[in-house]
């Protein structure tokens, strides 16, 4: 019976080898033909494995067949790693509701538009990461726990806590029309119930990284103006960091929009 520090010994040792880990992984899900084992972890050294495996007590072996022990059981139960804590897929997630639209402020890059906080209900969690593979532009941040996306000039930016931002906005009827649609999207990939298979990204051209350079032509990036800065950034020559202007407060819209940008360049 195992038990002592040799037996200890044994099992690490029985352990201590990946082909040995994983006839132990099958065997936790049903005893198996020796040839069922074979064929899924190789010949090679198979008595060997399985020799080692049966003196540290963690199967048994008769008539072909490779059961696991009690013993192995619970030792395979004690090493199972407790499941990650973002959710494998959408079961259980539950649809959301747009509760409200609370502000209405002017956006700081463009004064004619608006800058919209919003709230879904209940909060998406752990569950919002996986949902980014259903938008064409989109990342998600795990240091601000949201799911960044970029909709045209429109950033929607959406926490795990059930708040919503969104920038660039014309009216109150659009900030309702692009929330509604968000929701719709969300709730068909919660209604399927599983994690949505990754959506093909769209490109992005130096006019589209042009328009949100600041367009002084300062020359500050080594540029000769924004225009050649977007090209060579668009060509991996440059960098976003060495146009420092953008780092003003009045950019920073437009330098959130640029790293959306940046990640399908
Ligand atoms: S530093 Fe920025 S604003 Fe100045 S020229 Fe370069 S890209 Fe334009």
């Amino acid at each position: 019976m195992v038990g002592g520090q040799a037996d200890v010994k044994l099992v690490s040792n029985a352990m201590a080898n990946a082909t040995r880990r994983k006839i132990m992984a099958m065997l936790v899900e049903s005893n198996r033909s020796r040839e069922e084992i074979e064929k899924a972890a190789g010949a090679s050294m198979l008595d060997y494995h399985l020799q080692m495996m049966q003196q540290a007590g963690l199967i048994d072996q008769k008539d072909g067949m490779v059961t696991i022990t009690e013993f192995g059981k619970n030792f395979m139960q004690s090493k199972t790693e407790k499941p990650p804590e973002v959710k494998k897929d959408l079961a259980g997630t539950k649809p959301i509701e747009i509760t409200e639209i609370m502000q209405l402020l002017p956006c700081i890059a463009d004064t004619t538009k608006f800058r919209i906080i919003a709230r879904v209900s209940p909060p998406l969690g752990g569950a919002l990461k996986l949902l980014e593979p259903l938008f064409s532009r989109a990342r998600y941040s795990e240091k601000i726990g949201a799911l960044i996306i970029q909709k045209g000039n429109i950033m929607i930016t959406a926490y795990s806590t059930g708040n919503v931002t969104m920038t660039m906005i014309r009216s109150e009827q659009e900030a309702k029309d692009v929330l509604d649609d968000l929701r719709n999207t969300i709730n068909n990939a919660i209604a399927r119930g599983i994690t949505p298979v990754p959506r093909e990204k769209v490109k992005v051209d130096h006019a589209e990284i042009f328009q949100y350079l600041p367009k002084t032509d300062c020359h500050i990036c080594g540029e000769q103006s924004c225009y050649s800065f977007a090209i060579r950034l668009v060509g991996s020559e440059t960098t976003l960091d060495k146009c420092t202007p953008l780092l003003d407060a009045k950019y920073a819209t437009n330098l959130e929009h640029l790293k959306t940008l940046q990640e399908y360049l």
